[in-house]
């Protein structure tokens, strides 16, 4: 399995998940079709899931046309059925998710939206973790409690150390600029910023991080406890 990076509108990223025997893929979270009709064309990609964490449209705006166009299936939360576009397959928590070649555990992490799901490849080691873990940050509580988000972070921080997190948006930069102002001398920080800036300098995307990374250096991880937590999500909101 391998995964494509798919910039889509601003700074979203959707991802193809692609079967390299057979080209078969799941595409993760598009926000819009033409990018992903580009990439499925030029490399001859048999498109056959779409897998939405959440409801956003700038999660789920390609749905409608991808189904049309290729006959897809669309995968999503089961409570959020009567907001994804298009959803076929209703998926809950703690649910295996399988297609014969293409395998993912829900992980359901609520807070951004009530519906939120992560998208967990076990065997793979791969997370899709939307908006709820970005690259140095967190997502914004929109439908939730910082209760039920902390709770939520918990979850993604027990996966495997080396699993790899693809998430939502190109926000890792500004999240950097935070989580070094309210911890200054973390070392393992200073240098994942070096590695971000060279990336964005040369056009490429700062994603996938990895849980161990985010452990070292993700301020909204190493929080202890919901009240620091909390007091740090209202000091980014208006960051
Ligand atoms: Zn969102
Ligand atoms: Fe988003």
């Amino acid at each position: 399995m391998k995964v494509e990076i798919i910039k889509c509108l601003k700074d979203n990223y959707a991802y193809l998940l692609i079967n390299e025997k057979n080209k078969n893929a799941c595409v993760i979270d598009p926000s819009e079709s033409k990018p992903i009709i580009d990439f499925v064309e030029k490399k001859n990609i048999n498109l056959k899931f779409i897998l939405n964490t959440h409801h956003h449209y700038d999660h789920v705006g390609g749905n409608n046309h991808l189904k049309k166009k290729y006959g897809l299936n669309i995968v999503g939360f089961k409570y959020d059925k009567d907001r994804i576009p298009e959803i076929d397959i209703l998926v809950e928590d703690n649910q295996t998710w399988t297609d014969q070649e293409f395998e993912s555990k829900i992980i359901h992490i609520p807070g951004h939206t009530s519906g939120h799901i992560c998208f967990y490849f076990e065997k793979e080691k791969i997370a899709f973790t939307g908006d709820t873990l970005f690259s140095l940050g967190c997502g914004r509580i929109f439908e939730g409690t910082y209760e039920q988000m902390f709770e939520s972070l918990n979850k993604l921080k027990k996966l495997p150390k080396e699993t790899k997190i693809f998430c939502g948006h190109e926000y890792t930069l500004k999240n950097s600029m935070f989580c070094e102002k309210y911890e200054e001398n973390n070392k393992n920080l200073k240098k994942k910023i070096v590695e971000i800036k060279h990336k964005l300098k040369n056009n490429l995307p700062t994603i996938p991080s990895t849980i161990e990374e985010e452990l070292a250096c993700n301020i909204f991880l190493r929080t202890k406890n919901l009240q620091d937590f909390s007091k740090l999500r209202d000091l980014k909101d208006n960051f």
